[in-house]
């Protein structure tokens, strides 16, 4: 919850109606290349001019927010030919400079909170909540990759060899680094992402998602504000085709993706089909979506679980990797817990992100629109599974479902987990009765999905809670509390099989990953 201040950070910020003095404005994207805007640029000293396109407000598609220039192949292979230029100075600037430069950022992150979060309202559809969070995790990440860059520096490891000749083993940047990031966490994720790789000492080639081009666009000023240098950051602006040029080119040093498993599946072919051409092995990190659970038994409390099972599922309209798809109900409780999940989702409060009081705003596109519905379409027409409960637009929200891209928050009663078919990236839950003779076939039939992101346990069984997380094969789990939400350096986030390759984003492994160790000798 928040009040008339919020704690971003280390510090307290003034916190009522600023953003409100942002919410109209407009503002602008385009690549940028060794510090200048692509519209103003090419290798050759040509100017390029790109045609420009209205970005509107998924809450309210008459609502213009600002317009972005998506950039072409040829300005992603100028983004990488420029990074890997500039790639020499950035590893040599010191650990402490660069971790200098980070706290800065997050300095000014903090300074341009109300900024920042106007942008998560009106070009994501961020509820007020969820900007705050938006932007907490972005400076924490700054703070805490800045200390690793230290952190790292300092790790040495001595040898001597049979002559008494002395050598060292220390962490060095490994090159240049492609940062692609989704629209879901516009601020956090790319932070997270472009942060790691400059603490490492690598330059970067930012690809943010196209639906959120804004707020990376800002941000980047930011960055550069902070002392970023242009040379050691290029951003890209630009849709998958844009995306895919960059992680087909030579000369990178790794690819750090975040996003869907499908995407993260054809980037990997690419690195591979262009190993086998060039010779090049670059590191490839991938963080992709979930089928996460949430399993309660007989002991768990019904309106916690219920309470968190709700949140894990609509807030952010169910647009977290993290978020729980489908809760698992020990047969003695469904139906007690199925009654106050209708309840519980009677209360919730979907409409305008801008409005303090809504849960559950727009999800982000006419494509995630459709996609979601039809789902809902197809469980409306199969036999075995029953639509428990959908809330409808609330009535204050004065938001047209025609001119905005709602997807109402809908619970699926369903026999087996094979009937839900993949991730559904949005506000939809679904139930499903177990019996507990059968828990271990619950289990791995959630290890059968082939994900492995997030687990929710509720029980008051420490035996059980235990038996469930040695047997799941998953990334994080939480116990008898909600399942979204990681924090950095608290909660070291990432999955395993269809969800990710790790690092933990948020953990000590993170950006030694994207460094390589040197072994030197240290006398002649
Ligand atoms: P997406 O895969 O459609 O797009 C992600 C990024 O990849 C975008 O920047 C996009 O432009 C780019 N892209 C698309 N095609 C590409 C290609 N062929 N080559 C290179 N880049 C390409 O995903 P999305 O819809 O933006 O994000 C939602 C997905 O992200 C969900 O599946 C969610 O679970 C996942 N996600 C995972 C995590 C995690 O930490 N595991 C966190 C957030 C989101």
């Amino acid at each position: 919850s928040f009040g008339p201040n919020i704690f971003i950070g280390s510090q307290w910020i003034p916190f009522k109606a600023a953003i409100d003095t942002h919410i109209h404005k407009t503002w602008s994207a385009t690549s940028v290349i060794n510090g200048k805007a692509i519209n103003d640029y090419d290798a050759d000293g040509k100017i390029h001019q790109l045609d420009s396109q209205a970005v509107r407000a998924p809450w309210n598609h008459e609502v213009i927010v600002g317009e972005v220039v998506y950039a072409n192949a040829t300005i992603a292979q100028q983004a990488i030919a420029a990074a890997v230029a500039g790639q020499g100075e950035w590893q040599a600037v010191s650990a402490a400079k660069r971790a200098a430069i980070l706290r800065k950022m997050a300095d000014l992150y903090e300074e341009n909170y109300a900024e920042l979060m106007a942008l998560c309202q009106v070009e994501a559809g961020k509820t007020l909540q969820d900007s705050i969070d938006e932007i907490k995790e972005a400076v924490d990440f700054c703070r805490f990759y800045a200390d690793e860059a230290e952190r790292l520096d300092d790790v040495v490891y001595e040898f001597i060899d049979l002559a008494g000749k002395p050598s060292r083993q220390v962490y060095k940047a490994r090159g240049t680094f492609i940062c692609i990031s989704p629209w879901n966490f516009p601020l956090a994720i790319y932070t997270g992402q472009v942060v790691a790789a400059l603490a490492a000492g690598n330059t970067v080639v930012a690809k943010p998602a196209e639906q959120t081009s804004l707020i990376a666009h800002f941000a980047a000023q930011l960055m550069y504000q902070a002392g970023v240098p242009v040379a050691a950051l290029q951003l890209v602006i630009g849709a998958g085709d844009v995306g895919a040029a960059l992680t087909a080119a030579d000369n990178i040093a790794g690819v750090i993706f975040t996003g869907s498993t499908q995407t993260a599946q054809r980037i990997n072919q690419s690195l591979n089909a262009h190993a086998q051409v060039s010779g090049e092995l670059p590191v490839f990190i991938a963080e992709t979506g979930g089928q996460n659970a949430m399993i309660m038994d007989s002991t768990a409390l019904p309106e916690q679980v219920v309470r968190d099972a709700v949140l894990s599922a609509f807030g952010s309209a169910g647009q977290r990797c993290s978020a729980c798809r489908i809760l698992c109900v020990q047969e003695e409780m469904a139906d007690d817990v199925i009654e106050l999940l209708q309840g519980n989702m009677a209360e919730l409060i979907v409409g305008n992100p801008l409005y303090a009081t809504t849960d559950v705003g727009p999800v982000i596109d006419i494509d995630a629109k459709r996609g979601l519905e039809a789902h809902i379409e197809r469980m409306r027409a199969e036999p075995t599974a029953t639509i428990l409960a959908q809330t409808p637009m609330s009535a204050s929200s004065e938001v047209s479902q025609d001119q905005a891209t709602f997807v109402l928050p809908t619970a699926i009663e369903v026999k087996s987990i094979d009937v839900i078919g993949g991730e559904h990236f949005g506000p939809i839950l679904h139930v499903l009765r177990y019996e507990a003779r059968d828990l271990n076939k619950l289990i791995d039939a959630i290890n059968a999905t082939g994900f492995g992101l997030t687990l929710g346990i509720h029980s008051r069984i420490e035996n059980t809670v235990e038996h469930i997380e040695r047997r799941a094969f998953v990334g994080n789990t939480y116990i008898n509390r909600n399942q979204i939400g990681a924090v950095v350096n608290v909660q070291p986030f990432g999955g395993c099989g269809l969800s990710g390759t790790g690092p933990k984003a948020g953990g000590p492994h993170y950006v030694a990953r994207l460094m390589t160790l040197t072994t030197e000798q240290l006398a002649l």
